[in-house]
């Protein structure tokens, strides 16, 4: 796995954003998988000034987000729909019929055929080039969380006590945090050609340790991250601050050629 080490949160974001910018321009119709939480933020608001000042054009894009709660409406101010509104599809021209988001509503009894028919959807469109991801405080990704398959598929999760207490400050009252979610499957996320992990804080630092030089677990989902030829950790200091081989990942970046940070 590549790893990337910057001195801030900011630092990292715009050069993850310069790299979906560059995928873009090379295709504009690059199909996205997008990812929501604190994480991502600085992420976005990248994307809209390269869109507002530098002409990066989302007409042609299509998004797929990782996950949703069960139980919220696309207008509920916590779910995930609501979020890429606020934080990025109301700022840029993307096409909202090219924007999907796994349905928070969705029928009981419709789970299973919808989270198929996200799948198929992901195919039908040509499958994600560039995926962004988040990690949690216990190595899950999307809401992948540990103990799920390393192969699973889009389906209904449920999430850990640390999970809901984590995302807890998103709403009115902690209590209010949803059990259930919609989540892709960590080998749905597996087949995006490139995967883009992003972490900051402390809070994360070991649950980066285990992804990039721990073993490959079900009780670190991000370790699975190891096994794809193209992913990259995008992380600031206190994210990496617990990397064995810190040092080396500094060295390897400094000593790129050119053309590779193209
Ligand atoms: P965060 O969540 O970005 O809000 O820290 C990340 C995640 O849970 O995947």
């Amino acid at each position: 796995m590549e790893v990337i080490i910057q001195s801030t949160a900011k630092k990292v974001s715009i050069l993850a954003a310069g790299r979906i910018a560059r995928l873009i321009r090379r295709k504009p119709n690059a199909i996205l998988g997008l990812a929501t939480g604190s994480t991502p933020f600085l992420l976005y608001r990248e994307l809209i000034r390269l869109h507002r000042e530098e002409d990066l054009d989302f007409s042609g894009v299509h998004v797929f987000n990782l996950d949703e709660y069960l139980g919220l409406g696309s207008e509920h101010p916590a779910s995930y729909s609501q979020f890429m509104q606020v934080n990025l599809f109301n700022h840029v021209n993307l096409d909202p019929a090219n924007a999907h988001i796994p349905d928070g509503l969705v029928n009981s009894r419709e789970i299973a055929n919808h989270c198929a028919r996200y799948e198929e959807s992901i195919r039908e469109a040509g499958g994600i080039d560039l995926q962004v991801l988040g990690i949690g405080s216990d190595g899950h990704i999307g809401f992948n969380e540990p103990g799920s398959s390393l192969s699973s598929r889009t389906r209904i999760k449920t999430l850990t006590r640390r999970t809901r207490e984590d995302n807890g400050r998103f709403f009115t009252s902690p209590e209010d945090v949803p059990f259930h979610v919609i989540t892709m499957g960590i080998g749905t996320i597996m087949e995006s050609k490139e995967l883009m992990l992003l972490a900051f804080g402390d809070s994360k630092a070991d649950a980066i340790a285990g992804a990039v030089e721990g073993p490959i677990t079900a009780s670190n989902p991000a370790s699975i991250l190891q096994m794809h030829t193209t992913a990259g950790a995008y992380l600031d200091e206190s994210a990496a601050a617990k990397l064995q081989r810190k040092e080396y990942y500094e060295w390897v970046w400094n000593c790129k050629p050119e053309w590779q940070l193209e």
